[in-house]
């Protein structure tokens, strides 16, 4: 499964932390993350990451246009929710384009908790046949 991790500056360590926590996991799939959230989890965890850019140069949008082409499996978001962001209405588009493709979406710790736990379960395995279908479709 492909897996965007975000985190903005004050929820980086606790980014950190649950990648650290869910290595296991993780490391059995596709990570991407914007620019110095990509940066610091690979730095703390050691785990392969593809860095976009940092997110309020284009990086959140660019995780977005992978959701649009149906490239994107799970996004985890660590947002900040009290503290004003440049890049606000990429942030909002982001979000919008999850709720448009129904990717599991986790915004906080204890969503990011369930959904993780639910991927190595098996829960996520319907994202392959849609995948399937919007590559078939796409001619890949
Ligand atoms: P960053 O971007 O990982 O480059 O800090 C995240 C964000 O602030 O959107």
């Amino acid at each position: 499964m492909k897996i965007a991790l975000i985190a903005h500056d004050n929820k980086k360590q606790e980014l950190i932390q649950f990648a650290t926590a869910y290595k296991g996991i993780f490391k059995n799939h596709e990570l991407f993350a914007t620019g110095t959230t990509g940066t610091k989890i690979t730095d703390a965890t050691g785990l392969s990451i593809h860095r976009f850019r940092s997110g309020p140069l284009g990086g959140d949008q660019e995780i977005g246009a992978m959701i649009a082409n149906n490239n994107m499996d799970l996004v985890i978001f660590f947002r900040d929710p009290l503290t004003a962001q440049p890049h606000e209405p990429d942030i909002i588009a982001l979000l919008r384009l999850c709720d448009v493709y129904s990717i599991p979406l986790a915004t906080n710790m204890g969503t990011a908790e369930i959904l993780i736990r639910g991927l190595n379960r098996g829960d996520l395995t319907w994202r392959n046949i849609v995948s399937n279908e919007a590559g078939e479709k796409n001619g890949k």
